[in-house]
């Protein structure tokens, strides 16, 4: 029997997890759009999850937001989106094994007593494996992993990937590497395609992966969308929220950002339209690794 276009016949699971620190921008609509193409060319499922953990970085407000312009776009994600602040009992069983397979020790240093360590030095909480009250939980990052392949940016490595990392803060909340390795895991993730600014903790969650015994997806980082001044366009820097009156034109431009050339004529089209044309075209390997957006009217319109 044919298959219709775009229907789950696949394996893949990919996601996008916005954190809801305020409303979508347009480097996240990227972000958003390329997770989706490459989820719905492989004819796989494409998750949304809500990565409420941290309450002081929340606004208000913003999941709604964000959900609600995820399907202005025509983003429609398949089964019901997930929220971390309704997964603490997962993260808890996480934390019990690392704590009880020996990965894990308490440190309740302070972020100077940190900082003042000399590189790569361990603080003294590290050869201790007593409970600590008010304490950060940090993993024992022993066989640190110096390189992995990157699906767009290629061989990536880091100098400083034996960063003792906290799985759970001292201010007592889950931290985003536990989190987020946690819920891939349990949702059954295959690729992970999320923007480059977590290229980095993609080591840190290489090597939960490999501390719980768990193969884990391929990883695709897509470029970043830049402020005028240089850094990642970011709901910290009040990046303007994406304009729900001009989906396609919206659609249309993320599009170039992820190296595809849509037909002008597209602009005018239907939303369901630009995603069918994106989802053919859709190429991982085009996506270059980098943006530099030259055209000054698609600068002013979204701030960048
Ligand atoms: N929640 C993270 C953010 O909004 C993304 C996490 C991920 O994709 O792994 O930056």
């Amino acid at each position: 029997m044919p298959t219709l276009p775009h229907q789950h016949t696949s394996n893949y699971v990919g996601r996008f997890a916005p954190s809801p620190s305020g409303p979508l921008h347009f480097g996240s609509l990227v972000t958003a759009l390329g997770s989706y193409l490459q989820a719905k060319q492989s004819q796989g499922k494409w998750l949304v999850r809500i990565e409420d953990i941290d309450p002081p970085r929340e606004v208000a407000g913003a999941s709604e937001q964000i959900l609600n312009t995820l399907a202005q776009h025509g983003l429609n994600w398949d089964d019901e989106p997930v929220f971390q602040s309704q997964r603490s009992a997962l993260y808890r069983q996480k934390i019990a094994w690392l704590l009880e397979h020996n990965y894990t020790y308490f440190c309740d240093c302070t972020r100077a007593e940190l900082a003042a360590l000399a590189p790569k030095t361990l603080c003294c909480c590290a050869t201790q494996s007593n409970f600590k009250k008010h304490a950060a939980i940090r993993f024992k990052n022993s066989k640190h992993i110096k390189t992995y392949f990157d699906e767009i940016q290629q061989e990536v490595s880091h100098r400083d990937s034996e960063v003792q990392f906290a799985i759970k803060r001292k201010d007592g909340l889950f931290a985003y590497q536990l989190a987020v390795v946690a819920d891939d895991i349990a949702q059954g993730i295959t690729q992970v395609v999320r923007g480059a600014d977590l290229l980095h903790a993609t080591f840190y969650q290489l090597a939960l992966y490999q501390a719980f015994g768990h193969k884990p997806p391929s990883f695709a980082h897509l470029p970043l969308v830049l402020s005028p001044n240089g850094s990642k366009l970011s709901k910290q820097n009040h990046a303007p929220a994406i304009d729900n009156q001009q989906v396609e034109l919206n659609l249309f431009h993320a599009m170039c950002f992820l190296g595809l050339s849509p037909p002008k004529s597209l602009q005018t089209t239907t939303v369901k339209e630009i995603l069918n044309w994106g989802i053919n075209a859709w190429q991982l390997s085009a996506v270059p690794p980098e943006v530099a957006c030259n055209d000054n009217r698609i600068k002013a319109l979204y701030s960048i």
